[in-house]
């Protein structure tokens, strides 16, 4: 298996009830390392840039507020297969489907209000990676 990085959000509703702690300590638990990270405020162009490949669904404009509508932390991962590894530990989309200890089974209050974003393929983590951070600001 490869190192890989992956990108992650903690998302508003997670900022919104101080969970950042809580939840990087699931990830570092699950062996994965937070090699960059920082808390900014989404425009409206970022979350419509980042969701963009939803920007047909009819979720995209609630998906889009809520993205906007408080604090995130943004953050690069790397692990071993990284990208899966973290969409494990996430759960799945809908906190209801999500395995027991999972991220979004722990804090996630709906499917929109889910707590993490991770990538979705190692393509795609480098393209998100690169949409919030510098090279510089990465230290492995
Ligand atoms: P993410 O991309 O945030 O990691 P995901 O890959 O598990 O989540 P996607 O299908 O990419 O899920 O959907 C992106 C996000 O859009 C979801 O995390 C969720 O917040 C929101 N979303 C997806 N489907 C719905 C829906 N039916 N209703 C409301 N929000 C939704
Ligand atoms: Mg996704």
């Amino acid at each position: 298996m490869a190192i890989e990085r992956t990108f992650s959000i903690i998302k508003p509703d997670a900022t919104n009830r101080n969970l950042t702690g809580a939840i990087n300590a699931v990830i570092e638990a699950a062996g994965l390392r937070i090699v960059a990270q920082k808390r900014i405020r989404m425009t409206k162009a970022q979350a419509e840039t980042f969701y963009a490949v939803h920007s047909a669904r009819p979720f995209f404009g609630e998906l889009v507020e809520f993205m906007t509508s408080a604090p995130v932390v943004v953050q690069v991962l790397e692990a071993d297969n990284a990208v899966a590894k973290y969409r494990e530990v996430m759960g799945a989309t809908n906190p209801a489907n999500a395995a027991e200890g999972t991220i979004r089974k722990l804090f996630a209050l709906s499917m929109g209000e889910n707590s993490a974003h991770g990538s979705d393929s190692v393509d795609n983590a480098a393209i998100e990676i690169a949409q919030f951070f510098a090279g510089n600001e990465i230290v492995g």
